[in-house]
């Protein structure tokens, strides 16, 4: 049973190889989490959503089946609330142009697809660009998404933008994910992370198991604890803590400036950790996959605490900062 003072991460895995996405669930209690991104830049540009003739920058959305709009509505709506709590209207006094509509809200617009089967787009309403929202599973929680503003001449196809949410998801999943959708990447992958957290790969739930397979197929201990396609293929995802992205966005400001633990793209220190280990010592921070550090070097580690509930979810500073410095307005 969990523990309810340690909000454990239970892995979906998600195989990526070679364009091919393979779904394996590894159910070891009753939920399961899902968690990747940044797909879109190997196939080329990302940018930031783009200005209209109002000076915004509008992430318009909509739902790709009933189902998902009657299991996420909510979730998502709250994730958008806890940024705009933070960042407030696009305008000049708050220095940004962002902001998400949902597009099928208060009219009969109906769904993404019209068929989602046969990838029908609902062409009458939504334009190719419109982000897809959409539940997966039933007891699954986190969420998957793909990041910033794919611009047409790179790839025009509706259904390029997507949010995929467990039905269970956090209020911080969707807050995460629409970070995601931004542009943003996670705060614990930046290049100088080492400074101010320790990742420790082994406290990763499934590590020996995985380990063991990897081993076998002469994968190093190094690419096993960081690269996607030396870790993926053994049912591990060590790649969620690599530093430095795997991919690249041409934007600026994708992190805030200062390190911020406090950042809504941070993971705290509990997400993919194993459930044994860190029930066994809640407080402990050297059993969990990551933890923070006071100083460069330091043994002495610290817990980043697992993340609240709208409304007391909060995005940092450092979070309203990047969204300035991507959609400065005026800029
Ligand atoms: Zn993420």
């Amino acid at each position: 049973m969990l523990n309810s003072t340690v909000n454990m991460r239970i892995l979906l895995l998600l195989i990526n190889i070679f364009a091919i996405h393979v779904f394996a669930r590894l159910v070891i209690s009753s939920g399961s989490s899902l968690e990747r991104h940044g797909e879109r830049g190997n196939h080329g540009k990302i940018t930031t959503w783009p200005v209209n003739q109002d000076k915004n920058s509008v992430v318009y959305y909509c739902f790709a089946n009933k189902e998902s709009s009657e299991k996420l509505s909510r979730g998502v709506r709250n994730g958008w609330k806890t940024w705009y709590a933070k960042i407030g209207q696009p305008g000049v006094e708050n220095g940004h142009t962002l902001k998400a509509i949902d597009s099928s809200e208060g009219k009969d617009n109906g769904y993404c697809w019209t068929d989602e089967k046969s990838k029908q787009w609902n062409s009458k309403v939504f334009g190719n660009e419109t982000l897809v929202i959409k539940v997966y599973g039933d007891d699954a929680i986190g969420g998957e998404s793909s990041v910033g503003f794919t611009p047409a001449e790179v790839d025009s196809s509706a259904g390029r933008h997507s949010m995929t949410m467990g039905a269970e998801a956090s209020d911080w999943d969707f807050a995460h994910e629409w970070g995601h959708v931004f542009g943003l990447l996670h705060e614990h992958q930046r290049p100088d992370r080492d400074d101010y957290v320790n990742f420790t790969c082994e406290n990763m739930y499934g590590y020996e198991e995985s380990w063991k397979r990897a081993e076998k197929g002469k994968i190093s201990k190094e690419d096993f604890c960081s690269k996607a396609v030396s870790s993926r293929p053994f049912g591990f995802q060590s790649d969620q803590f690599a530093k430095g992205a795997e991919f690249s966005l041409e934007i600026d400001g994708v992190h805030s400036k200062a390190y911020d633990w406090d950042s809504i793209m941070h993971y705290t220190s509990d997400i993919f950790g194993d459930p044994a280990k860190m029930e066994d010592h809640p407080k402990d921070a050297s059993y969990f996959p990551l933890s923070r550090l006071d100083k460069a070097g330091d043994v002495a580690r610290r817990i980043i605490p697992a993340a609240k509930s709208y409304p007391d979810l909060k995005v940092s500073d450092g979070d309203k900062e990047a969204i300035q410095a991507m959609y400065g307005w005026g800029g």
